[in-house]
């Protein structure tokens, strides 16, 4: 559980200095899901969550949270001044599950096609022999040409799978160039490398030792 007390006076984890806001004016307290909620301690103006006055409730860093009558309180501005950054860093996981879902995509389709391509110089000459017969081989053109088809089948099936194989690396690298700039610390900016969110949550500070920012609750 983190608390972080909000008001005018100087020993409040975060300081505000308002003519409408109390010496110890209201405290944010998360709980085991990392859930957070805003509590007033019995200001003399008030504590406002989207512009209903509350004496406890859950917020996100959507809410729009006012002391007084005036100060809007920037609740992302506060757990940052804590190192918190557990809100951004929790928004990652989908950025991680979109990589590795799209990277498998990217490899079972390549792999798909370019066997599709090789099986061609294979499946071709049956499919025309098929033909020829049926045309009946009288017909000295199909001969010729089904023999023609027989050489040049596996060469473009040769060529087409090559060309399908050299498309892997260009979308992976498009895909890895995105998520390098995508998952990164929401502190310090640092790539997280390819290491799934759940390993990086155990973790739960930043390894950068200028930045350690929190990512999960101890
Ligand atoms: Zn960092």
């Amino acid at each position: 559980m983190t608390v972080i007390t909000i008001g005018k006076a100087p020993d409040n984890d975060y300081v505000v200095n308002h003519p409408q806001v109390s010496r110890h004016h209201a405290r944010l307290v998360s709980d085991e899901q990392g859930c957070w909620f805003l509590e007033d301690l019995d200001s003399s103006n008030g504590t406002f969550v989207n512009g209903v006055q509350i004496v406890r409730k859950r917020v996100t860093p959507a809410d729009t949270i006012r002391l007084g009558a005036e100060y809007s309180l920037n609740f992302s501005e506060v757990l940052k001044s804590k190192n918190d950054y557990t809100a951004e860093f929790k928004a990652l996981k989908k950025v991680y599950d979109d990589y590795a879902r799209e990277k498998v995509k990217i490899q079972s389709s390549n792999q798909f096609k370019t066997r599709l391509f090789q099986s061609l110089p294979f499946a071709l000459p049956g499919i025309i022999g098929l033909i020829v017969s049926v045309a009946g081989n009288s017909n000295h053109g199909w001969v010729i040409g089904s023999l023609l088809l027989t050489v040049l089948a596996p060469v473009a099936g040769i060529y087409l799978g090559a060309r399908q194989s050299a498309k892997i690396p260009q979308q992976l690298q498009d895909l890895t160039n995105q998520f390098k700039i995508d998952y990164v610390c929401p502190k310090c900016g640092t790539f997280l490398g390819d290491i799934p969110w759940e390993s990086l949550r155990n973790k739960k500070h930043c390894p950068v030792s200028s930045c350690q920012a929190k990512w999960a609750d101890d």
